[in-house]
């Protein structure tokens, strides 16, 4: 159905509840091709509700919901793991699929993993430690050496020997990190409390995120060697959040522990155990392709990519096509936590893998492909879409609104940053370069900060709260800051060239200026005959003399080639007795103004419409 809308141009309407599922970061080019109206009526009728953007530019959930409420529909935006279950999907991988048809004749017992929470100091880093040295196969292999992110040891239970999986980085940011990229890796999470000390906020922030993620706890008392070591307390404090010890009758098991004198660890992994046994049913097909999640990444000068990853089912070989996150590759060596060379890692079994061509982050999932070139498309295709839904978030950050209030205000529009660098030369070279760029007077550019160093939270959160962008010179993030600024929609670059970062910024603030919008002439009609209708108003019986006279386009009115009317619509256009969406010259139509009667014969009708114009 075609209807009247905002701005004088046709577009398909919905009827108020049509649901229109869109991509994080999709554009009005993606917004037009699934309600088949023509992308530029959409930059016009956003443009008549006050916003501005171009048919290509990504926007956020609220310009689109705003856009089609106007026009009857109501948007759905596609969630991430969604999108990438039908990216994934394009490939012929369905990974949910894969694991409901996995049956007992596939499933074989695997290793849990486990996460070590609970409030700063109260010891989780040393427990991580105490375990990793009671591992009682690490003694042959000369000990845990390396540090990769997760390690696996072998504890005794009822006298036949079984590897538990320890995810190497204590606390429940990581672990609440790598859930929000949906990527649960926990199977069981060891609550560390002081028992010198109690329950403390951290100590309920991480037993909340335990239950809600629906992972069991196991209760490790730590500290119990100090002289105002209260065990007792600690199991009566924790009653009051669901955790009653068995010994009390619930089904929780708590361990007293001393992380310092190695005191009650083995019956610490004991307890793992025996609570993985009676509440989770742990088993994966080792079988097939290895499918699983990053646990740790970083570039190493000398190998490249380095990633740990733990696999949860399948089995990784060396040689295997991978790809985690948008990093793919193909695994070229693989080693475990001894440092020993491994050529394949099985369901629970942390790998640290090199060969990817980039680093993926912390809780990216990652699977392996049937072949190189099918992983690096995913990985491509992944990438693409991130980078979509970077710029709507972006769009947001830096949001229209404020650029016409500030533009209405008679105040510049002004790009933030935060220059980071490794060294306090290049800072200044940078900021000296940068505040040379020339791009008229409508923006303006301003350096927030500057410093020598890694990026920061601090850095993050002045660019939040100042709408500011991070360049990062030679320079990376400081420990867990990425996450916090892929929260907050912060956009940080890296460059090692300074051009380069010169040429990006120069472009931003290409992308920030107004788009500016030009008028397009249609089409003229002469008016050779005046109806006077008392329903529908004076109808022009015009010719069209050049281009077309489209419905809804915007119109003027000349006399004699001045104009007496402007600012006006062609409401209605008809064919003789018929409707008509446009009519092209050389024929004879019908067009009704509006309100808008003061038409006579030899009066012509010029029809146009605003488009943006590029810029230069
Ligand atoms: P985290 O912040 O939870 O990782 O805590 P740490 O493992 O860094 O430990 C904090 C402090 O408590 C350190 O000074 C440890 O030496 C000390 N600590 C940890 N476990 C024990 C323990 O079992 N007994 C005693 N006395 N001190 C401990």
């Amino acid at each position: 159905m075609q209807a009247p809308s905002l701005g004088g141009v046709s577009v398909p309407r919905g009827d108020g509840s049509t649901v229109i599922r869109l991509r994080h970061g999709a554009s009005l080019n993606d917004f037009a091709d699934k309600i088949d109206a023509n992308p530029a009526s959409l930059v016009t009728v956003l443009f008549h509700l006050g916003e501005m953007a171009t048919a290509t530019q990504s926007l956020d959930e609220d310009t689109f919901g705003t856009l089609a409420a106007e026009l009857g529909y109501v948007i759905e935006m596609v969630s991430a793991e969604e999108e990438d279950r039908e990216l994934l999907g394009a490939f012929d991988i369905d990974l949910e699929a894969e694991l409901a048809e996995e049956g007992d004749d596939q499933l074989q017992p695997r290793p849990p993993v486990v996460t070590v929470m609970g409030h700063v100091d109260h010891g989780k880093t040393k427990l991580l430690d105490a375990i990793r040295s009671t591992d009682v196969v690490a003694g042959e292999a000369g000990g845990i050496t390396q540090h990769i992110g997760a390690y696996q040891v072998k504890a005794e239970h009822e006298g036949v020997e079984r590897p538990i999986t320890f995810i190497d980085t204590p606390g429940h940011e990581a672990f609440t990190a790598m859930r929000a990229r949906g990527a649960q890796v926990t199977d069981i999470a060891i609550l560390v409390v002081a028992a010198d000390d109690g329950v403390m906020p951290q100590t309920i922030e991480a037993l909340n995120h335990a239950q809600a993620a629906g992972v069991p706890i196991v209760v490790a008392v730590n500290k119990v060697d100090k002289e105002a070591a209260n065990p007792a307390k600690i199991r009566q404090q924790l009653t009051e959040y669901n955790l009653v010890a068995e010994e009390y009758g619930g089904d929780t098991m708590f361990v007293d522990v001393s992380a310092k004198q190695r005191i009650g660890i083995d019956q610490l992994l004991e307890a793992v155990l025996l609570t993985a046994d009676a509440a989770l049913d742990l088993r994966a097909n080792p079988d097939k392709d290895a499918r699983g999640v990053a646990v740790e990444a970083n570039l190493d000068r000398g190998r490249g990519a380095v990633a740990t990853v733990l696999v949860q089912s399948g089995t990784l070989h060396v040689g295997d096509a991978i790809v985690a996150g948008t990093a793919h590759g193909r695994v070229r060596a693989m080693f475990d936590e001894h440092g020993a060379t491994l050529t394949e890692a099985t369901p629970a079994r942390p790998v640290q893998v090199l060969g990817l061509t980039s680093v993926p982050r912390a809780g990216d999932t990652f699977l392996v492909a049937p072949d190189d070139r099918t992983a690096r498309q995913i990985a491509e295709k992944r990438e693409a879409a991130e980078r979509a839904a970077q710029l709507a978030k972006r769009r947001k950050r830096i949001s229209l609104e404020d650029f016409t209030q500030a533009l209405q205000q008679g105040k510049v529009e002004t790009l933030n940053l935060v220059l980071k660098g490794d060294v306090s030369g290049a800072v200044e070279a940078l900021e000296d370069a940068l505040l040379k760029i020339d791009v008229g007077d409508e923006v303006d550019l301003r350096v927030i900060h500057r410093g020598v160093g890694a990026i920061t939270q601090n850095d993050v959160n002045l660019a939040t709260v100042d709408n500011a962008i991070i360049i990062g010179f030679n320079v990376k993030f400081a420990e867990r800051v990425e996450e916090l600024a892929e929260r907050e929609g912060v956009d940080v670059r890296f460059y090692s060239v300074i051009y380069q970062a010169i040429d990006d910024v120069e472009a931003a603030l290409k992308g920030m200026l107004k788009p500016e919008y030009e008028e397009v002439q249609l089409g003229t009609a002469e008016v050779r005959e005046v109806f006077r209708s008392s329903r529908f108003g004076n109808i022009a019986g015009s010719l069209v003399r050049s281009g077309i006279i489209r419905r809804n386009a915007k119109a003027r009115v000349l006399r004699k080639g001045t104009v007496i009317g402007d600012n006006l619509s062609i409401d209605s256009l008809k064919r003789f007795k018929d409707d008509a969406t446009e009519v092209r010259e050389g024929y004879e139509c019908g067009i009704g103004l509006g309100s808008f009667n003061d038409i006579e014969v030899d009066d012509v009708i010029e029809t146009y419409e605003m488009r943006e114009k590029p810029r230069a």
